[in-house]
């Protein structure tokens, strides 16, 4: 299969080559520097212990935001700073990267008056530059006029603000980084493990690794080493002797997928009992309503009844129901940590400081050790960090050359070559709940690569068909995937190149003669192993534990 042969070659490179730069972890963190990195010319290596984004950055809010409530803690620069990063992703992104209402309920003797929220979200969409369209002040009356699911029995009326969502999901987001590092020539694979590292007198890191595909050992060598292990970071940083004035702690955040509540295409938000922002997010056909935030010590992180039940009431408190939300209405869980970055050692960590903890993040180099560790950060910020990780590389004396670009959707007239090519097609360009139309979700989740993939469907108009009835994903990408893509598991498929495991219940998955088919397409010969490895031991809700 040539996903296969692709997949040879890069671990033929691994093995052999010596990089300029080898990266650990293929989360946002991983991809971005990956991304910016060989485009800034550099020979680079990204491997990942799993699958790419398959620990916290498929486990996020879907946010692309300046962070308004950090407001209340004064991190006025965090906020500038992500609102600067909103803006800048909202532009490049125009397709995958939506501006959104956020329709705020505020109940009756919460912590501020309704005014100063109102004034704090006119200083956001200050900090915002005017990007998006301006805060309004919102009645009790309207709430009731404008969404009506909203419980205003206790509500002193609220606000609308604007802020952005990635309309696809966060993982094919993280995906698309990979892409780019992948075409800039850079070696690029998951399913490899980093076990530990060593720096030799010849100025290099060796770092063993294990191919858990190939089942097999080897050494992979560079100049810098990148970790960018996410909440794995400390771990992998002591298993390389590197000692590092930063460390992470970690805050357990769940959301809970359920049939659309609201069909406005609106985030619904209010304050939960713990007085933390709580939200209804609107995915595809479903809604993503949470989340929690409870420090956690242990990797991986689990979602139990305390975490149902708090989001169940919450939801359940706040919005007008026929009849309430219960565990029978999940179609899938997600639960990640976030990684906060603290100066100093984990355990002194003091417990009080925990709400005004900052979400900012942190590079620390070590030139003498040719090591970066990349420590905290949101998906919002991702820009950045590829740009001073760059410019860290640069600063430890290795020369790029021409940069090229390395983020963005693909350009206007690839676009406009692709819509006439659409246009042309025989096959119904069908409009999907939540989704819009399928010609605008392939440009949003392959932008160029849209192109090869409205060619598959005009040699061969059945590849139009959906893998799953009601769902959105056709065949013609399944067969772009199953070349381009490293899927190596049903759920790399279902969970982080597509949504189907978040939007489609689970039963439904394992009923499905279309999803074999797409199994067979992906593995060939190692479908029913790759299914039962999926399936076998899995019942009802499928995601309930990440790291
Ligand atoms: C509940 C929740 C909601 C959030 N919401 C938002 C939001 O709405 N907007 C926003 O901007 N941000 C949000 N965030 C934050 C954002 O998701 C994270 O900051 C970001 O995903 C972290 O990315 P990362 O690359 O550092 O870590 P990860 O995504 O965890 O990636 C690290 C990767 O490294 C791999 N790895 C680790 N060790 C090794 C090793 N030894 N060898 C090989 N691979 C290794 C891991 O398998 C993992 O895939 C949220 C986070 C959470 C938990």
């Amino acid at each position: 299969m040539k996903g296969e042969s692709q997949r040879q070659a890069i671990r033929q490179r691994l093995k052999s080559e010596t990089f300029d730069v080898a990266i650990v972890g293929g989360g946002i963190n991983g991809a971005v520097a990956v991304a910016a990195l060989s485009a800034a010319g550099y020979k680079v290596a990204l491997i990942e212990k799993k699958d790419f984004a398959s620990s916290t950055s498929q486990e996020s809010s879907n946010l692309v935001w300046g962070g308004i409530k950090y407001l209340e803690s004064y991190e006025f620069s965090l906020v500038w700073d992500l609102c600067r990063s909103r803006n800048e992703l909202m532009r490049r992104y125009p397709h995958e990267v939506q501006e959104l209402r956020f329709f705020t309920n505020l109940e009756r003797g919460f912590r501020k008056p309704r005014i100063l929220v109102f004034l704090g979200s006119l200083l956001y969409w200050f900090m915002g530059r005017f990007k998006s369209r301006p805060p309004r002040l919102l009645s009790r009356a309207t709430i009731e006029r404008d969404e009506p699911l909203v419980s205003t029995r206790s509500s002193q009326g609220g606000l609308e603000y604007s802020d952005c969502f990635l309309k696809d999901n966060d993982a094919r987001f993280v995906f698309h980084f990979i892409r780019r590092g992948l075409r800039s020539g850079a070696a690029v694979l998951n399913y490899v493990e980093a076990r530990e590292g060593q720096r030799g007198a010849d100025g290099l890191w060796s770092i063993a690794c294990v191919d858990h595909e190939a089942k097999a050992s080897f050494a992979l060598k560079a100049r810098v080493l990148i970790n960018a292990g996410g909440p794995f970071a400390d771990r992998f940083n002591k298993a390389c002797g590197i000692t590092t004035e930063h460390q992470h702690i970690f805050s357990k955040g769940v959301h809970l997928i359920v049939p659309r509540l609201n069909q406005s295409e609106r985030v619904l938000t209010f304050f939960a009992d713990d007085g933390r922002l709580f939200f209804v997010i609107p995915l595809g056909s479903c809604s993503c309503i949470g989340t929690t935030d409870t420090r956690v010590t242990e990797l991986p992180a689990t979602v139990n009844d305390d975490d149902r039940s708090f989001i169940l009431e919450n939801i359940n408190k706040r919005l007008n129901l026929a009849k309430p939300l219960t565990m029978a209405d999940v179609i899938a869980e997600r639960c990640g940590v976030r990684p906060l970055v603290i100066q100093g050692n984990a355990g002194d960590f003091d417990q009080e400081e925990w709400v005004n903890l900052s979400r900012k993040h942190v590079l620390e180099c070590n030139r003498d050790e040719a090591h970066i560790s990349v420590f905290g950060g949101k998906l919002t910020d991702c820009l950045n960090i590829g740009r001073e990780l760059t410019q860290e590389v640069s600063d430890m004396g290795l020369t790029e050359g021409r940069p090229t670009k390395w983020y963005g959707e693909g350009d206007a007239s690839i676009e406009q070559q692709y819509r006439r090519l659409v246009a042309s097609l025989p096959w119904t360009d069908r409009e999907w709940k939540g989704e819009g139309r399928s010609s605008d979700r392939l440009w949003r989740s392959y932008g160029d690569d849209a192109l090869t993939i409205a060619e598959r469907i005009k040699a061969d108009p059945a590849l139009a068909e959906p893998v799953i009835a009601d769902a959105p994903v056709l065949f013609a990408e399944v067969a772009h995937m199953a070349e381009h893509e490293l899927v190596m598991d049903l759920e790399d498929f279902l969970r982080r190149r597509t949504r189907l495991s978040l939007v489609v219940r689970h039963e439904v998955l394992e009923q499905s003669a279309g999803l074999k088919q797409a199994a067979q397409m992906l593995f060939g010969k190692d479908t029913d192993r790759r299914w039962e490895a999926y399936f076998k031991g899995r019942r009802g809700v499928p995601q309930k534990t990440r790291a």
